[in-house]
């Protein structure tokens, strides 16, 4: 008999419900991991994806449903705080949120992307009083400039200036991203941090090879390839270099420690998700 109908096979009618909502939901490696802890900490629990196009509806559905906590990812990160009962600390600065928790019928909402990209950083090296650049100022960048601003000196460079600048508010520096403003910032930085989409391509990278030096930290919080073109070039360059990957790992290891208490084993969580990415 497989795992996955041992998986099956240890649910009952009391047990509870997890899930993803988001459209598209497919992709992700959020069942997987789940799942997996479930069967391993011997937790009565299921994780389900739920394509969603009408999320107040949803919502409602959910609390029918008695779903006990649930994960939540793009379109809705920004916009799901009004319909939940409560936000945990530092979740309404950032803006966004994608975990949620059903503590006796009240759903809260929490952030944990930018403690997934701390503890992925900090898995590798110090962090405190660093001088850290962050590229991009979209949803993940704002709960990972929320985070490191309380350790080191964050700036941000982005494409579109105006929403750089409005991570100021959270304790960053804003600037448009162009070469100069890049070469000059890398060259103050310990620690470098691609926070944008830039490298799903993998013949793709903001950082022209030249800019990179063996002392810089380079984290790309990219997970699909796992290896971007700005990590591959990087580590030629002698830099230490972290993987996305270790941020969805640490980020999911938050939710299940909000819905279930435990701490997970973050080289477990790796070791699956690479399995299930070597078959996508
Ligand atoms: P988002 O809100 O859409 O933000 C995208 C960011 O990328 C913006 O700053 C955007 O700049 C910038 N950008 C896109 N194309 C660009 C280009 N060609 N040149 C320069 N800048 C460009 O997305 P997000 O939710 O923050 O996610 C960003 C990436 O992080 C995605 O690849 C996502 O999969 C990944 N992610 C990983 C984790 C993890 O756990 N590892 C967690 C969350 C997200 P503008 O503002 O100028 O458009």
């Amino acid at each position: 008999m497989s795992e996955i109908d041992n998986e099956m096979r240890r649910l009952d009618k009391k047990s509870n419900v997890f899930a993803l909502i988001g459209n598209p939901v497919k992709y992700s490696l959020s069942p997987i991991i789940h799942n997996k802890l479930f069967y391993k900490h011997d937790i009565k629990a299921t994780y389900i994806t739920l394509e969603v196009e009408d999320l107040e509806r949803s919502i409602q559905d959910m609390r029918m449903l008695d779903i006990k906590g649930f994960n939540v990812t793009m379109p809705y990160k920004d916009g799901i705080a009004k319909y939940l009962d409560e936000v945990a600390e530092g979740g309404e600065k950032i803006g966004s949120l994608n975990t949620v928790v059903n503590e006796d019928g009240e759903f809260i909402g929490h952030n944990t992307d930018g403690f997934g990209a701390r503890e992925a950083l900090r898995r590798f090296t110090d962090i405190e009083g660093k001088d850290i650049l962050i590229l991009g100022a979209g949803g993940a960048a704002k709960a990972i400039v929320y985070e490191l601003s309380k350790y080191g000196e964050v700036t941000v460079l982005n494409r579109t200036v105006e929403k750089a600048k409005k991570l100021e508010r959270l304790g960053a520096e804003g600037k448009e991203l162009n070469e100069h403003n890049l070469e000059r910032e890398m060259r103050g930085s310990d620690i470098l941090i691609n926070a944008t989409s830039v490298g799903m391509n993998e013949e793709e990278s903001l950082v022209p090879s030249g800019f990179l030096r063996s002392r810089l930290t380079v984290f790309d919080i990219v997970y699909h390839p796992i290896e971007t073109k700005l990590l591959r070039d990087a580590r030629e360059k002698g830099c230490l270099v972290i993987d996305g990957l270790w941020m969805l790992i640490y980020q999911g290891l938050k939710s299940f420690k909000i819905w279930t208490g435990i701490r997970a084993d973050p080289d477990y969580m790796r070791k699956v998700a690479l399995r299930r990415l070597k078959d996508v």
